[in-house]
């Protein structure tokens, strides 16, 4: 089979493997899409994604469609549509279990956080255990269905923020996973949704998939006090720092974008003085399934995927996604 395989930094090829043969418990899929996703960014321009290095080759990957090749326990027909649940959680430990994605000693497809390295999805077959796999309802494209994953990280976090039916939206950072959340705020109930952005393009995307005011950050000054609940969704410091100020008082600030792991300067001033409940938001547990269905109500998310690209020439792909002005959700076709 080909697979796409990070050797280093900038260095990505699609290249001949030997074909996975499943284990008891195990499924093979035939991949058919994978989207790309900062962390896949991280580990192919910088060989490493936070504090994560890439140690040995990796196939990145963990945003994926694609049907069943081959079931042994013959539950899943060949051809089944399906999509996974990237993550083998941790062993339960006394306090998260309601949290299973939190407990230590899990993993996720197409991460080096692990040695050996999880192997991810850009692969034309992947082996993964049965109880990660979800079967698509007739009529969702596999094109689509390739969301699930940040469409999950999205819902997660909108879930964080509580009842939000009425509510104030503001949605810093309209990248991927903040259209994402937009839309997933607008199906939750929100009044009204405003976002901000250092470029126009990804706020054109946002006012399409259903944000009111939008902000360009650097020429458009968001009011403070003017959400009651903001989804920062950059992962940028000053973003941060504006998130706390534009939230009203006893409002709550969902932290979505990666920060870096590493010191950084923001004003977390309003945190006390406005008495702001600040939530970090990091993956999801089974939203996933919930992912499935609203992908399966509406075309409306059609609109995330900018890009189809093969996936022999992941390069280009990869540059094109790392540009948020030319693109949205760029997904790799196997
Ligand atoms: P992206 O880089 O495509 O989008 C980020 C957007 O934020 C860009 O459009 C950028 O122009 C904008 N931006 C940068 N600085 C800004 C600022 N100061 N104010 C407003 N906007 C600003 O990334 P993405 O795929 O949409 O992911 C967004 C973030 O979420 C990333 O940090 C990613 O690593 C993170 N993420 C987190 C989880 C999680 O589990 N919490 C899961 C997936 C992705
Ligand atoms: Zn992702």
């Amino acid at each position: 089979m080909k697979a796409l395989v990070i050797h280093a930094a900038e260095d990505i090829r699609w290249e001949d493997r030997d074909d996975p043969q499943p284990a008891e418990g195990e499924v093979r899929l035939r991949v058919r899409f994978v989207g790309i996703c900062g962390s896949d960014l991280h580990y192919y321009f910088h060989g490493a994604n936070g504090e994560y290095t890439i140690r040995e080759p990796l196939t990145p990957g963990h945003e994926l469609s694609g049907v069943v090749d081959l079931d042994p326990s013959g539950r899943l027909a060949p051809g089944t549509p399906v999509t996974v649940h990237p993550a083998r959680h941790g062993a339960d430990v006394p306090g998260l279990e309601e949290h299973p994605h939190l407990r230590p000693g899990g993993d996720y497809l197409g991460s080096a956080a692990t040695t050996p390295h999880r192997q991810g999805a850009a692969a034309e077959h992947l082996i993964v255990a049965e109880h990660m796999v979800r079967t698509l309802p007739d009529g969702l494209p596999l094109e689509r269905a390739a969301l699930a994953e940040p469409l999950a990280v999205a819902l997660h976090a909108v879930s964080l923020a509580g009842d939000i039916r009425g509510r104030r939206v503001f949605v810093a950072g309209a990248g991927p996973i903040g259209l994402l959340v937009v839309a997933a705020a607008r199906r939750a109930g929100a009044a009204d949704i405003a976002a901000s952005d250092l470029r126009p393009e990804p706020l054109a995307r946002a006012v399409a998939l259903g944000a009111g005011d939008t902000f360009l950050i650097g020429r458009d000054a968001v009011v403070d006090e003017s959400a009651d609940v903001v989804f920062e969704c950059s992962g940028a410091a000053p973003s941060l720092t504006q998130a706390l100020r534009t939230v009203r008082r006893a409002g709550t600030v969902v932290q979505v974008g990666m920060l870096p792991n590493e010191k950084i300067r923001a004003n977390l001033a309003p945190l006390l003085a406005k008495e702001v409940a600040l939530h970090g938001a990091f993956r999801f547990s089974d939203e996933i399934d919930d992912a499935i269905a609203y992908l399966a109500e509406t075309d409306a998310l059609d609109a995330v995927v900018s890009h189809v690209l093969p996936a022999s020439d992941a390069a280009g792909a990869f540059e094109i996604a790392r540009d948020s002005s030319a693109s949205a959700k760029v997904l790799l076709a196997l």
